[in-house]
């Protein structure tokens, strides 16, 4: 009996998404550029909804921040996975 566990699961067409303060869910973009735009985008969403440009700029800034540090999260925890797989391919 032939077994195929030794088959890859396709884990490319798994999509990851970081999670902003209002829920809205971006798509994680290997491209850093673009990624960088979809996060100036979606502060800009929030920043729009001030009506203050002082506190405009803060919450621009704040989402911006929230959001990078959302990347981060989401990447390193990619590349904690891979770094196991690695491990464990050795083995
Ligand atoms: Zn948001």
């Amino acid at each position: 009996m032939i077994s195929d566990r030794g088959r890859q699961r396709p884990s490319t067409s798994i999509q990851k998404v970081i999670v902003c303060e209002c829920g809205a869910e971006i798509l994680l973009i290997p491209d850093v550029k673009e990624m960088d735009r979809a996060i100036v985008y979606h502060a800009e969403c929030h920043a729009g909804k001030e009506t203050d440009p002082v506190k405009a700029k803060a919450l621009f800034e704040q989402i911006q921040n929230y959001l990078v540090k959302q990347v981060l999260v989401v990447t390193s925890e990619e590349e904690f996975e891979k770094a196991n797989s690695k491990r464990k391919e050795g083995f």
